[in-house]
């Protein structure tokens, strides 16, 4: 099984012909609400992708936390962990302009209360095949679940994201780290993605880089770094296609594929939702991956 120690916000997106600077007003076309986070994306896929998954992370008393939390419950993905903090729930207010560029802002709400694990939390991660981490709840508790995983044996899957230089004791007690390639490169200072590869080979054991349209690299100490090409599709909305992956991956480790393998079917399952608009409403079910791998 799989847990997630993560974030869970209420996506409010605004959809407007070009972004309003400071001061000013501009009419937008549309709006809507989607849940998401890159934790609880990354629950979701790996739920839809066939994985048996359980969210540690809060939600606030707000509407927008009932709806979280149900959304989560709905992608089967089990919240008795869930914890539900006094206030507003995590929130990203995104404004999308007609050429798909964005400008983000994140308010954490009740993903910043989630500063420590209780035993509960750690019972469950005891249980898992891996725990996926990412960097939206407060670093003291992503560290803390490191270092418990860890201790307890568990495989451990860090998403460096939103980039932030990482203190050496999570880079030390994480077993898998997955960045972009943006992500990569801010955290070697290097550009190129094997190089990149190579350098974040002196802290973790095993480093994915993923990059866009062209795939992913995957890297483990002791090897060439091996370029997985993705599949060739016309991408109508990549939102959340880094956390697609992530989910499918931890899956497919999981059940014991070899890593190469298990980077082409977690990029089957991003191609998938690459071709539909949403983040985890474009998420594939493992059918549909199972489909395109064959394929
Ligand atoms: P993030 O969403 O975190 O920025 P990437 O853009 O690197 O991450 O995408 C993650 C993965 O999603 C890639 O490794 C690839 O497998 C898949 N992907 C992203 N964009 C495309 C695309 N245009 N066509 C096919 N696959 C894509």
């Amino acid at each position: 099984s799989i847990v997630v120690l993560g974030s869970t916000n209420m996506d409010l997106v605004a959809y407007v012909p070009r972004a309003p600077a400071l001061g000013e007003t501009v009419t937008g076309r549309s709006f809507r609400t989607v849940p998401g986070g890159k934790g609880a994306n990354q629950a979701v896929a790996a739920a839809r992708a066939g994985g048996e998954v359980s969210f540690i992370g809060a939600v606030g008393t707000d509407d927008f936390g009932e709806r979280l939390r149900a959304n989560l419950e709905h992608c089967a993905v089990d919240t008795d962990l869930l914890r539900t903090a006094e206030g507003a729930s995590g929130t990203a207010h995104v404004v999308v302009d007609d050429e798909g560029g964005n400008a983000i802002v994140v308010i954490p709400g009740a993903n910043g209360t989630v500063t420590s694990l209780d035993h509960g939390d750690e019972a469950l991660i005891g249980t898992a095949d891996a725990l996926l981490l990412q960097l939206e709840l407060p670093l003291s508790v992503v560290v803390e679940g490191a270092a418990t995983a860890r201790r307890l044996g568990v495989r451990t899957v860090l998403t460096p994201a939103p980039a932030r230089p990482l203190p050496p004791e999570l880079l030390a007690t994480t077993d898998l780290l997955v960045p972009n390639e943006h992500e990569a490169a801010a955290l070697t200072g290097l550009t190129d993605p094997r190089e990149a590869a190579l350098a974040l080979l002196r802290d973790v054991p095993e480093v994915v880089v993923t990059l866009g349209a062209a795939g992913s690299l995957y890297a483990v100490r002791g090897a060439d770094p091996v370029m997985v090409p993705a599949p060739r599709v016309r991408a109508v909305d990549t939102t959340a296609a880094g956390d697609t992956f992530v989910g499918a991956l931890a899956v497919a480790l999981g059940e014991g594929r070899p890593a190469p393998e298990a980077l082409a079917w977690a990029q089957a399952a991003a191609a998938l939702s690459v071709q539909r608009e949403g983040a985890s409403t474009s998420m594939p079910f493992r059918t549909e991956i199972e489909a395109a791998f064959g394929s």
